[in-house]
């Protein structure tokens, strides 16, 4: 196995022209795995950690571009307002140590089902910033994953950083396991309210055979909230709102039988953590309207 070690994203781009079967290592926590199990044993393996660049995130006027090597722990403690939902799924990845070193770009490449940034992404509204000696291209994230740990990037590309809208409202993170922590979820629920589009957007993990989300169940509450006039008088959601969105959650699901649980515990599952999420994200949105109409 040949070891590539690019000093500069330039070098890198060039050295996957040049090997397009490279498999780069970035935090290692996943590639690291496959190699020492022998699932894995390519012929070059190229290592990220010298591009600094990869490790560091600006904070724009809208969005957050987030180098794809940085670490879970960095998002938790830097992000947190910018990032709730990415911040809360980060929380729930393994241990200190893994969050130390694996990050959002590592879990893209391996685009597992599983992957706790995944329905985060998908509930904030990201792009995948892909590169190659040919050029670069933002990937939408629901065009992102293509099907069980696949994923829309060509095999010379490699991932530069993630583009994610900056909060503009409450989102939530919810994951089923059999304990807190080391745990790969069973299966997860994300969602955003994006108040100043009066839209929300879910992102299910560990419930299909790629991550999803639950447009029917995001385009019911949409409409429901526009019509009751929720965003205006922040009015409580009832409980037979909540629990059509969080049917029609569980109905977005295609889930199969594993080892970590049932199809039918996963829908069930993704059913409560969808209404559950919904109650958390609609009272911190009646909370913070009550604070700027106590402060005018
Ligand atoms: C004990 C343990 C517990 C874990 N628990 C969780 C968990 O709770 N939740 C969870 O989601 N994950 C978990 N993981 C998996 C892993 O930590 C995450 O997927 C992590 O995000 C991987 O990031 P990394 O930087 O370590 O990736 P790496 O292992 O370096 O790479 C992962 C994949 O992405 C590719 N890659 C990396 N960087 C790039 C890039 N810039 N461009 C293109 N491809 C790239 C690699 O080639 C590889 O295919 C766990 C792993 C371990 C070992």
């Amino acid at each position: 196995m040949d070891f590539l070690r690019p000093a500069s994203w330039e070098e890198a781009l060039a050295a996957k022209a040049e090997h397009p079967a490279a498999v780069p290592i970035a935090g290692g926590t996943d590639v690291m795995v496959e190699i020492n199990f022998d699932h894995r044993r390519p012929e070059h393996l190229m290592d990220l950690n010298r591009i600094g660049d990869l490790e560091e995130w600006e904070v724009g006027e809208d969005s957050v571009r987030l180098g794809a090597s940085v670490p879970y722990s960095r998002i938790m403690e830097h992000l947190r307002t910018e990032l709730p939902g990415l911040a809360l799924a980060a929380h729930t990845v393994a241990s200190p140590q893994i969050r130390n070193r694996g990050g959002v770009g590592g879990n893209l490449g391996t685009s597992s089902p599983a992957g706790d940034a995944h329905p985060a992404l998908l509930a904030a509204g990201a792009e995948v910033e892909a590169e190659s000696v040919r050029g670069s291209r933002r990937i939408p994230i629901d065009a992102f994953y293509t099907g069980v740990k696949r994923n829309a990037l060509a095999p010379d590309e490699l991932i530069r950083a993630v583009h994610i809208e900056k909060a503009g409202g409450p989102q939530q993170y919810s994951k089923v396991g059999t304990r807190n922590a080391m745990v790969i979820a069973v299966c997860a629920f994300g969602l955003a309210l994006h108040p100043e589009t009066r839209t929300v957007r879910t992102g299910i993990g560990s419930a299909a055979p790629t991550p999803v989300r639950a447009r029917t169940a995001e385009e019911f509450l949409e409409a429901a909230l526009e019509e009751g006039g929720f965003w205006d008088n922040g009015k409580i959601i009832t409980p037979s709102l909540a629990g059509r969105f969080a049917d029609l959650c569980a109905a977005a699901c295609s889930p199969i039988d594993d080892v970590r649980g049932t199809a039918g515990y996963r829908r069930h599952a993704v059913g409560v953590m969808a209404r559950r999420t919904l109650t958390w994200t609609w009272e911190s949105y009646r909370g913070a309207r009550r604070t700027t109409e106590g402060a005018a």
